[in-house]
């Protein structure tokens, strides 16, 4: 029984390392169905994911030997179904890919192994040597720029494959954040030829976005304002997150230092978010139009300026949220474009473009790795030309604000002038207003004044001329006539027991009375007579270039008018109105006054009363 047991014992182990033999003797056919041709001269870079074979480390601890037992054992799986990259996601396990590569030429040829992510925080090559032994080639962008097998901002690989053999390679990769692995095989002269071309491309991508960070900066400095600052910050932190992806920055900024280039690519990132949410905030006014999602955009300004705190103190267990973060962040300042471009916001049709060529940019990089796109200059730097159009449209924006301010401000100086012209045309208008009013009142007061004037020399009772334009008349004919040398006649005339008429008839008719005998009398001089109220009842007449009988006659004939009215008067002897004249005549000169004139005319009426009334008298007969 014991023997038999021992002999099935002895049998399984016998089986078992016969399968072990034939595994490690059949398995070079296996691994030549297997294996990767190398990449011949003019081809171009080949890809090698497919050909990769993958074994998750979750203890991260694994050997080479180990990883090379695990081959044995038949735990390291096929790739075949990935496309160009490998992702591998947010994992602290290390993997281990195996590579075969096949010579099938009479000579060794030289490659290049290339995984073209600059982010891997370690990658270790173990290739076999000259004699045979794994050499181990550990570098990663948590390690010093000095550890790289070529130096090149990837992590480039040169390896040597023998004459008509294949060469083993196994490839360590651990990450602190996502992972990916794209690897490609290059025959060593088409990656010189690639190296020159890519390095050119992003030298390109950074010149323009230095020129555009400095131009913008002296604007800034010139025109202190806010918006430039901000797009100059944003267009920095761009730089520094796309140089932290491609791994310039690592290769020429700080190739010194370790662990690095994660912490700091999601710090430039969240900080470019941060500074771009500041500038469209600023462009677009959003907390004036957009008080809610002014509000979201500030909240998420103070997380990503918070973030990098998390970044450099545990990128590993963040990384997964961050990108979450990103996305949200995108999605976020997408909709607040579209709702400022539905509201017809000038600025926002700019950050549409920006935000449009960079989604492109992603996209064509995006297809590419996919397949459906070809890799040429525009699709394997798809996001560095989409990054450097959006930052030529926003600085578009920026020039377009300036513009829109600088009208804004013509307008407001046309505007001023107009109103200042306006202002003017109102105060003339009002002036020249104001100028007709003054006028139209001085013309108005003269016509009062001049119809004063005229009243102050017109009797109010009998419209005839008062006592001041007698006086007046008088004044003017005796000077005149003294210069002629002509005589000036001056009948007196009252009214005869007028003061019985009033008692008689009363104060009314009195005055009526009055009224007509004043126009008898003024119908018989001649146009050069002047007919005067001299007060009371009384009368008197200037009568230039009269000598005494011409002023007698003319006293005779005012008595005749006045009888002639027939104006009843019951309490006078002659049963009518009548008057009695004393007429006087001088020659004005020297030795003779206007006053002896009227002494002369009042004696003379004095003799007409005293001499039966009714009848006039001439002064000195
Ligand atoms: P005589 O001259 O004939 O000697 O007599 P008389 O009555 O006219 O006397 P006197 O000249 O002194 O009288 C003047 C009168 O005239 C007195 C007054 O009643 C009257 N009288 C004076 N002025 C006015 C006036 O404006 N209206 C009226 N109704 N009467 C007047
Ligand atoms: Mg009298
Ligand atoms: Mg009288």
């Amino acid at each position: 029984m014991n023997s038999g047991v021992t002999a099935v014992k002895c049998f399984l182990w016998l089986a078992n390392w016969l399968a072990r033999v034939a595994l490690v003797l059949l398995w070079p056919l296996a691994g030549a169905a297997l294996a990767m041709p190398v990449a011949l001269p003019g081809h171009g870079a080949q890809d090698a994911t497919a050909h990769l074979e993958l074994l998750e480390d979750p203890s991260a601890k694994l050997t080479l030997a180990q990883a090379q037992q695990a081959f044995v054992d038949g735990k390291f799986t096929s790739t075949a179904d990935s496309k160009d990259a490998l992702a591998l996601g947010f994992t602290r396990s290390a993997f281990w890919l195996r590579l075969e590569l096949s010579n099938t030429a009479p000579e060794a040829v030289h490659q290049l192994l290339d995984v073209v992510n600059a982010r891997i925080s370690y990658v270790t090559l173990y290739a076999p040597g000259p004699d045979g032994s794994y050499v181990e080639t550990a570098t990663g962008s948590d390690m010093p720029f000095a550890t790289r097998a070529l130096e090149n901002r990837n992590f480039v690989f040169p390896l040597q494959v023998p004459a008509r053999g294949t060469l083993t390679l196994y490839l360590r990769v651990q990450s602190t954040i996502g992972l990916i692995v794209p690897a490609r095989l290059w025959a060593q002269a088409d990656f010189g030829h690639y190296e020159r071309h890519d390095y050119m491309v992003q030298a390109m991508y950074f010149g323009v976005a230095l020129a555009m960070a400095l131009f913008n900066l002296m604007l800034f400095v010139a025109l202190r304002d806010r918006a430039y600052g901000l797009y100059v910050c944003f267009v920095v932190f761009s730089v520094l997150a796309l140089g932290q992806k491609t791994g310039m920055a690592s290769e020429f900024l700080w190739p010194q230092h370790l662990t690095w280039a994660n912490p700091n690519y999601y710090m430039a990132t969240s900080w470019g978010l941060l500074c771009f949410m500041a500038f469209m905030r600023s462009m677009l006014g959003t907390a004036q139009h957009l008080p809610r999602v002014d509000l979201g955009l500030r909240a998420g300004m103070w997380l990503h300026g918070l973030m990098p705190v998390l970044y450099w103190t545990m990128v590993q267990s963040v990384a997964r949220f961050t990108i979450w973060m990103y996305v949200v962040s995108c999605l976020l300042l997408l909709g607040v474009v579209a709702w400022c471009m539905v509201m017809r916001m000038r600025a926002a049709y700019f950050f549409g473009g920006a935000f449009a060529v960079l989604m492109a940019g992603s996209l064509v990089t995006l297809l590419r790795a996919l397949g459906i796109l070809p890799t040429n200059v525009l699709t394997v730097d798809g996001l560095q030309a989409g990054s450097t159009l959006e930052m030529l449209l926003l600085a578009f924006a920026l020039a377009d604000r300036f513009n829109q301010m600088r009208r804004e401000k013509l307008k407001a100086q046309s505007d001023l002038v107009l109103a200042k012209q306006k202002l003017v045309e109102t105060l003339q208008a009002s002036e020249r207003e104001l100028a007709q009013r003054v006028d139209d009142r001085t013309r108005e007061l003269q016509a009062v004044n001049e119809k004063l004037e005229a009243l102050s020399m017109v009797d109010g009772l009998t419209g005839i001329a008062n006592r001041r334009q007698f006086d007046q008349e008088l004044r003017k004919a005796w000077a005149r006539l003294e210069r002629l040398g002509q005589p000036l006649a001056l009948v007196m005339l009252d009214v005869d027991m007028f003061k019985r008429y009033n008692d008689h008839y009363g104060h009314q008719a009195g005055d009526e009375c009055l009224r007509k005998v004043a126009r008898a009398m003024a119908s018989v001089g001649r146009t050069t007579d002047v007919l005067a109220r001299y007060g009371g009842e009384e009368f008197v007449m200037v009568a230039p270039a009269s000598d005494g009988p011409s002023a007698l006659l003319l006293a005779q004939r005012a008595c005749q008018a006045v009888l002639a009215l027939g104006a009843t008067h019951a309490q006078s002897p002659f049963g009518v109105v009548t008057v009695s004249c004393g007429a006087a005549s001088v020659v004005p000169g020297v030795g003779v006054t206007p006053q002896d004139l009227l002494r002369q005319a009042d004696a003379a009426l004095y003799q007409a009363k005293a001499q039966g009334r009714n009848q006039a008298v001439l002064a000195g007969s």
